[in-house]
C-alpha cells in the first residue's frame, strides 16, 4: 500500500504552510502555526484567521485520523483511540493520565513485519508506515482530550503499534514536532526498538537526547532467537554494543523491556543472564519487568505478579535496576501488546 501524499492538518511543515497561504500576510502562518500546536485547535476554531481563510483551511488542510472507536477504563485515567487512516487500516493510540504525569503511547506503523510472535500487533502483519502527520496528529488528539481534564502531555512512549527504527525518517520528524512545537523535552520522548541496530545508530547521530527502550525479553541468543526473530539478523552481542555506545553519546539511560513470560523466561537463570548483560553497560542498564498479556495467537500465560517480584529482587541482587511495571489499560486492550486494531471497542456518541 503507498502513502498518502496529501497535505493534512499536522502533515505540513511552515514551509509547506507558507505556499499554501501565498498572497496573505506572512504573520498569518504564524497563527495557524501557534493555533494547531500551542492551543491545540481546529482551523475552524483559529479566531484570529479571517473566517474565509478558516473555511478554506478546513479543507485543504483535512485531518489525518478518522476516530472509529475509542474505550476507557473505569476510572477513565486510560483511554485507547482506534483511528481509521487513508487507505483504510486501523492504529491505535493510548493515552494514560497518571498523578505526575501524562503520557502518549503512540503508534508508528499499521501493523509491524518484526513478527514477534508473543505481540499482537506482530501476529496481525506488515500494512504500511505511518506518515509524520499520521503520527503528530496522534498526539494532538490524545492531548486535546487531556485538555479537557486540564491536564498536558508530558510524556510520548514510540511503544503503540509497529517498529519505530522501520520507519525513522516519519518518527524523527515527529520527535522534532513534539520537541520544537509541542514543547516536550527530549528526555520526555521515548522511542522502543526490537533492536533494530543500524535505526540505534541512527539515532545516536541525531541531535536530539530521546531515551531508548529495547525489547530485549531474553538474554541469550537461542531463546532470544525463537521470541523475537529479528534477533537472527541482531544478534544480542552486537544488539549491546550499540545500546553501550547509544547511552556513551547521548548519556541517556537506557531501558530494557522484559514481558514475563510464565516458565520461558523468568528462570533464575534468565534473571543471572540478564544482570550479567546490564552489568556491561555503564551506568547500568535499566530493565522494565512487565507481565505478558496472553493475546489470541499466543496464550501463554504471563508471569505471576508474586514471581515478576521475586525476580526483580533477584535482579536487584545481582546488581541490576529492575522496576515492575504497572500493567496499565488490560482492562481496556489497551496495554502493551494487545494494540491490534479491529477488536471492537466502544463507539462514543
Ligand atoms: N516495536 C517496538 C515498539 C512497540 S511494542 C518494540 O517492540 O519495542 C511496545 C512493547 O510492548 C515492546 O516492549 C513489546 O515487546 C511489548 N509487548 C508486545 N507484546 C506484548 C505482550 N503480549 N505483553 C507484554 N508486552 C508486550
Ligand atoms: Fe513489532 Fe514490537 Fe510487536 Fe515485535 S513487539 S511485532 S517489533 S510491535
Amino acid at each position: 500500500m503507498t502513502l498518502p501524499t496529501r497535505a493534512t492538518q499536522y502533515g505540513v511543515t511552515r514551509d509547506e504552510l507558507a505556499t499554501l497561504l501565498k498572497g496573505e500576510p506572512r504573520y498569518r502562518v504564524d497563527q495557524l502555526w501557534e493555533g494547531l500546536y500551542t492551543q491545540l485547535a481546529e482551523p475552524n476554531d483559529i479566531s484570529n484567521l479571517p473566517k474565509a481563510l478558516r473555511a478554506r483551511l478546513a479543507d485543504d488542510l483535512p485531518t489525518a485520523l478518522t476516530p472509529a472507536g475509542e474505550s476507557a477504563s473505569s476510572n477513565g485515567d486510560t483511554v485507547k483511540f482506534l483511528w481509521t487512516l487513508e487507505g483504510g487500516s486501523k492504529v491505535e493510540t493510548v493515552l494514560m493520565l497518571y498523578p505526575d504525569r501524562a503520557t502518549v503511547c503512540v503508534s508508528s506503523q499499521a501493523g509491524c513485519a518484526m513478527g514477534c510472535g508473543f505481540c499482537a500487533t506482530g501476529q496481525a502483519g506488515f500494512t504500511r508506515h505511518l506518515t509524520v502527520g499520521e503520527i503528530v496528529e496522534q498526539v494532538v488528539r490524545a492531548a486535546q482530550r487531556a485538555q479537557q481534564s486540564d491536564r498536558r502531555i508530558s510524556n510520548i512512549v514510540f511503544m503503540g503499534m509497529g517498529e519505530p527504527m522501520a520507519n525513522l525518517d516519519a518518527v524523527w520528524q515527529s520527535v522534532e514536532r513534539f520537541h520544537g512545537d509541542l514543547g516536550l523535552s527530549a528526555r520526555h520522548i521515548t522511542i522502543s526498538t526490537v533492536g533494530v541496530i543500524p535505526g540505534i545508530r541512527d539515532l545516536q547521530h541525531r541531535p536530539l537526547p530521546v531515551n531508548l527502550a529495547v525489547s530485549l525479553h531474553a538474554a541469550n541468543d537461542g531463546l532470544r532467537n525463537e521470541l523475537v526473530p529479528i534477533n537472527k539478523r541482531y544478534p544480542i552481542e552486537d544488539l549491546l554494543d550499540a545500546c553501550s555506545d547509544y547511552l556513551t553519546v547521548k548519556h541517556r539511560r537506557v531501558s530494557f523491556e522484559w514481558a514475563m513470560i510464565d516458565g520461558v523466561n523468568d528462570r533464575d537463570s534468565d534473571a543471572r543472564e540478564l544482570a550479567a548483560l546490564t552489568r556491561r553497560l555503564s551506568p547500568h542498564g535499566h530493565v522494565n519487568l512487565i507481565p505478558l498479556n496472553p493475546t489470541p495467537g499466543y496464550p501463554t500465560m504471563g508471569t505471576p505478579i508474586g514471581r515478576v517480584r521475586d525476580f526483580r529482587d533477584l535482579l536487584e541482587n545481582l546488581g541490576a535496576n529492575a522496576t515492575v511495571r504497572q500493567n496499565r489499560g488490560t482492562e481496556i486492550d489497551a496495554a502493551c501488546g494487545q494494540l491490534a486494531a479491529g477488536r471492537p471497542v466502544t463507539v462514543r456518541a
